[in-house]
């Protein structure tokens, strides 16, 4: 699901005009005086500072409250400013560190092993003037400021992927991704996992009678109920297709998953939807998979799709509002006979 690319743009004009100058900036130096001086520039300046006296303390000031600016002192005792700079490059932070390194001397060889450190600029220490570094850290501030707009504007893109823009569930494009290495971890380490494909009754007759309008209520207020019927908060719940819905049950074998089904289909059936055209009574039909039952074949989201919805098929052709789970070996396309809930026949509701 891509959106379009002036959507796109739209989301970066926002997040680039709604920049606020109060970032954080992470002054250390050994010396005290030193410090004091660039605290006072920088928060007139209008950044908010915290300081670290010693290379080791930035690095874990960093790791606990990140700051996207750091100028650093070059020469300290303990880890000097280079070290910190290409220590700082190997942390895992949430968003690019701009470091500014100060030197002593301008010395070209100081300044060339400072930026092949990781530094994004170096200051001269004796003779950085206050309207220079703060010309410097508005140049700094563009940058982790682009920065930070683009990452938002990824995370918000990665997000409409992964959601059915419809009824706010996952969409199948995560569902299929998620599930897959889900069913890989499930494998490793022999951990139960069911699915749920759920499609609603007679849907086609719903739009008929109200109108598609309507049926898209229908369809955002019962993934709403169906939501609030699944209580463990690691179960998903995606739109499988128009009017079908996939929901993964982690750690959850079938005798478990039959309990999750019969709350479903009974909580669907008691109370109707509530839609703007009035209450439609709306039914279910489930169909169950259970990872364990392919583990003498190779286990994947296709197979696992492929029994769950034979399991449903079985749901829809023996009347409706019910589930029904396969119980070792059997086939749920099967004839039942008289729709008897015998020993070794599908289980059904
Ligand atoms: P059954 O009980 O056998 O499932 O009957 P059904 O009427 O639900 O039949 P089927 O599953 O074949 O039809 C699904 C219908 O759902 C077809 C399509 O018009 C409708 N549909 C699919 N996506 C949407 C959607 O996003 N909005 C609306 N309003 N309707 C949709
Ligand atoms: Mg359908
Ligand atoms: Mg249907």
């Amino acid at each position: 699901m891509d959106s379009d690319p002036s959507e796109f743009e739209q989301t970066m004009t926002l997040e680039l005009s709604a920049l606020r100058p109060e970032l954080r900036v992470l002054i250390v130096d050994d010396d005290a005086d030193a410090r004091d001086y660039l605290v006072a520039v920088v928060q007139e300046a209008g950044y908010k500072t915290t300081v670290a006296s010693s290379g080791e303390e930035a690095l874990q000031l960093l790791e606990r409250e990140f700051c996207p600016i750091m100028i650093t002192d070059r020469n300290m005792p303990g880890m000097d400013g280079v070290t910190l700079c290409k220590r700082a490059r190997e942390g895992q932070y949430p968003g690019y560190l701009y470091i500014f390194l100060l030197t002593a001397h301008n010395a070209s060889e100081d300044i060339v092993s400072g930026l092949k450190a990781g530094a994004d600029d170096y200051l001269g220490k004796r003779n950085i003037s206050a309207p220079e570094l703060v010309a410097r850290l508005g140049n700094a501030r563009r940058i982790v400021s682009l920065e930070q707009a683009l990452r938002r504007a990824l995370d918000q893109k990665r997000q409409m992927a992964n959601t059915d823009m419809l009824t706010g569930a996952y969409s199948r494009r995560y569902l299929e991704r998620q599930l897959s290495l889900e069913l890989e971890r499930t494998r490793r380490f022999n951990h139960p996992l069911t699915v749920l494909l759920i499609d609603i009754d007679y849907f086609k007759r719903i739009n008929d009678r109200y109108g598609h309008t309507t049926g898209d209520e229908v369809l955002r207020n019962t993934y709403r109920r169906m939501r609030e019927l699944l209580p463990r908060a690691c179960d998903w719940i995606g739109r499988y297709g128009g009017e079908e819905f996939l929901i993964v049950l982690i750690d959850t074998d079938l005798r478990g998953a039959e309990n999750v089904a019969q709350r479903l289909v009974s909580g669907m059936a008691e109370q109707p939807v509530e839609t703007s055209s009035g209450p439609i009574p709306v039914t279910i039909s489930v169909g169950a998979a259970e990872a364990a039952q392919m583990f003498s074949n190779e286990v994947n989201f296709k197979g696992l799709l492929e029994i769950a919805d034979q399991c449903l098929y079985a749901s829809k052709r023996d009347g409706r509002n019910r589930y029904t789970m396969l119980l070792a070996g059997e086939s749920p396309l099967a004839p039942r006979p008289g729709g008897d809930h015998e020993q070794g026949a599908a289980r059904q509701q």
